[in-house]
């Protein structure tokens, strides 16, 4: 079989990526070894939140792609319960507020909408966050969407639009001659292509290795607990500045003295539409571990309800992992490999591939096409790693 382009993957990535190819007209065959969004694009959060964004081009393509998002549902037929009630960074000591203060600073270069409040107008803004918190980074800008029904709905509008979906498919190899890509192949069959995208997430690193390439991609653990639904009582997105210090910068964990802050825990928390909370969150390099931890998941427990002492009388029901695909660099890989004619890699998105997958497949989509690119892509260009 032939394709105009074959992307391997089939989560949040793969599925955006196999719709914008569809939407300009290609003809992809989008290949996944299990079955859409089955990995680490349902083992998460929904938050597209920008204030967690890395200030430069990490948040101005979160903000790009928040715009595509509030039209998503409409123009793929599907309601992917995007809404965007507002975003609060929690700060709890001295330690993060200073921390915070340098993140909203560049943030505000960049043109978010955010600013610093007290206790009283913390709480006026969410009645279940501790008086004892003392302040707080808002922002009207941040939202959520159901990753799971985005990946489905991707999806099943690139079927819709021609795409070829084949789950339950591995791919094996790729077939490259005189450095060009000449074909994808896997358990099943062989498509001839001179396209793939490699939209792997965690396993990115064992697709480049078909072709010779070392992509420097690991798991990045994170664990969510799942309350009871009840009636709703979460106004916005949670989430604190320990989040975001931890997330930009693995190493300040090493010197913590917080036993929670050494198991990489921090606080993130949003009320599904169902009225469950998740709460997480934690980060740490288990390799494909995907086993729950109890000590993390105590610590999380505990760690929330210094923020939101509510969720004491709440019972939680359930408990998962995730595994982050995260880069050496912290920044995702986006964009064409120059040593091999045809490969590109979208892969790395570490905790923002939600937010960050519309604009990431309608970027490579342009980028296949030969087209001009919204953003200079070069901080995100696979080249970094070859120099
Ligand atoms: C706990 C947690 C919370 C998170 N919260 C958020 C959040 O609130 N907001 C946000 O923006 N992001 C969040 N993320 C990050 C987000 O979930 C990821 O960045 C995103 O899901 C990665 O998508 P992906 O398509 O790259 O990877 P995946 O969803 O893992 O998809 C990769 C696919 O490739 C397939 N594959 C692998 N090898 C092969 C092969 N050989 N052949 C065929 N198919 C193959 C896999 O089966 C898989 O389905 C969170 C992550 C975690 C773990």
């Amino acid at each position: 079989m032939k394709a105009d382009a074959v992307v391997i993957g089939g989560g949040i990535i793969g599925c955006s990526t196999a719709y914008y190819l569809a939407r300009a007209g290609l003809h992809p065959v989008l290949v996944e070894k299990r079955g859409i969004g089955e990995e680490t694009s349902s083992a998460c959060d929904g938050f597209i939140m920008l204030q967690t964004k890395k200030p430069g081009l990490p948040l101005r393509m979160a903000m790009s792609s928040a715009r595509l998002y509030e039209h998503l549902s409409e123009e793929l037929g599907y309601d992917i319960q995007y809404r965007r009630p507002g975003g609060l960074v929690l700060i709890e000591t001295q330690e993060m507020k200073d921390i915070m203060e340098g993140v909203v600073k560049k943030q505000t270069e960049d043109g978010m909408d955010v600013e610093f409040i007290g206790n009283e107008k913390l709480r006026s803004l969410e009645p279940l966050v501790s008086e004892k918190i003392p302040a707080a980074v808002y922002s009207p800008m941040d939202g959520d969407v159901s990753p799971i029904y985005t990946t489905r709905a991707f999806a099943k509008k690139a079927a819709e639009l021609g795409c070829d979906i084949r789950t339950g498919s591995a791919v094996t190899g790729i077939s490259v001659q005189d450095g060009e890509v000449t074909a994808v192949i896997t358990d099943k069959e062989t498509i001839e292509t001179g396209t793939v995208i490699n939209c792997a997430g965690v396993w990115a690193p064992q697709i480049g290795k078909m072709m010779g390439l070392d992509i420097p991609i690991r798991p990045r653990r994170g664990h969510i607990l799942v309350s009871e639904a009840v009636a709703p009582a979460l106004k916005h997105e949670i989430t604190d500045a320990r989040y975001i210090a931890i997330k930009h910068n693995p190493s300040i964990m090493k010197k913590a003295t917080d036993p929670t802050f050494k198991l990489g825990i921090s606080l993130s928390m949003e009320q599904t539409e169902n009225g469950n909370f998740l709460i997480g969150s934690a980060r740490e390099f288990a390799g494909f571990d995907t086993d729950c931890r109890f000590d993390i998941l105590k610590g999380i427990s505990e760690y929330s309800t210094r923020f939101i002492p509510a969720l004491r009388s709440v019972n939680m029901i359930r408990s998962f992992v995730g595994m982050r695909p995260y880069c050496e660099d912290g920044v995702p890989i986006i964009g064409p490999v120059s040593t091999v004619q045809g490969a590109y890699i979208a892969a790395g998105h570490e905790g923002d591939g939600i937010a960050l997958a519309p604009i990431t497949g309608r970027t490579i989509a342009e980028m296949v096409l030969h087209k001009e690119t919204e953003f200079d892509m070069t901080p995100f260009s696979f080249d970094r790693f070859l120099k």
